[in-house]
C-alpha cells in the first residue's frame, strides 16, 4: 500500500477518534478513582489519574470497512472486550470489574504514548493484516502480559518494560509498503 493511501486512512481514524472522545467526555473516570483494583502495583500513580475509563456496551470502532482492507473491515463485527483510544480505555459493561481487562487497556495506553497516535495505528493495522489480530506486536505484548498480571503475585513496572521494548523494535512494523 502506498504511504498517501494510508495516511487518508489514518486521517479518517484520527478524525472520528477526536469526535468519539468529545462525546463521551462526560462520562470518562479517571482509572484512580474506579476499583476495586491493585493496579497501581503495575502503573504509577499519574498514568492511573490520565488514563480514563469509559464503560460502553459495545466498544467503539471507526468505518473500517471503508478502507476496503477485509482483515480490517471484520474488526467493526467483533465483539471487543475494551479498546483504547489514546488514554482513554473503552471497557465493555459486563466487564467492567475484571481487572484484567483493564490492566490490558492500560498497558495499550502506555504503548500509545511511547509511539503516539500515527505509530501505534500504523503498527497495529500492519500487524494485524499482516500476522493476524492477536498477534500485531501491541497486542502480542498487551496478552502476554495480561498473562503474567493473571498468573504471578509478582508486581512489575509495565511502564519501563513496555518502553523498554517498543525502543528495540524495528522500523518495519511501521513499513506501509508491507501490505499488498
Ligand atoms: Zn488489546
Amino acid at each position: 500500500m502506498e504511504q498517501e493511501q494510508f495516511n487518508k486512512i489514518l486521517a479518517g481514524v484520527k478524525k472520528w477518534m477526536k469526535h468519539l472522545l468529545v462525546r463521551y467526555e462526560p462520562r470518562m473516570e479517571p482509572m484512580a478513582e474506579v476499583g476495586p483494583f491493585n493496579l497501581d502495583r503495575y502503573y504509577p500513580a499519574d498514568m492511573l489519574r490520565s488514563v480514563k475509563r469509559v464503560i460502553v456496551d459495545r466498544c467503539p470502532v471507526p468505518p473500517l470497512a471503508a478502507t476496503g482492507i477485509d482483515q480490517l473491515a471484520e474488526i467493526e463485527n467483533w465483539e471487543l472486550k475494551g479498546i483504547p483510544w489514546g488514554n482513554i480505555i473503552f471497557i465493555r459493561r459486563d466487564l467492567e470489574n475484571w481487572e484484567a481487562v483493564h490492566f490490558h487497556e492500560i498497558l495499550h495506553a502506555v504503548q500509545w504514548q511511547c509511539l503516539g497516535a500515527d505509530r501505534y495505528l500504523t503498527a497495529w493495522a500492519i500487524g494485524t493484516i499482516i500476522r493476524g489480530y492477536r498477534d500485531n506486536p501491541l497486542e502480542e505484548m498487551a496478552f502476554r502480559f495480561q498473562s503474567q498480571f493473571e498468573t504471578e503475585d509478582k508486581s512489575f513496572d509495565v511502564v519501563k518494560e513496555v518502553s523498554g521494548e517498543i525502543e528495540k523494535w524495528p522500523e518495519s512494523y511501521f513499513d506501509i509498503e508491507r501490505i499488498h
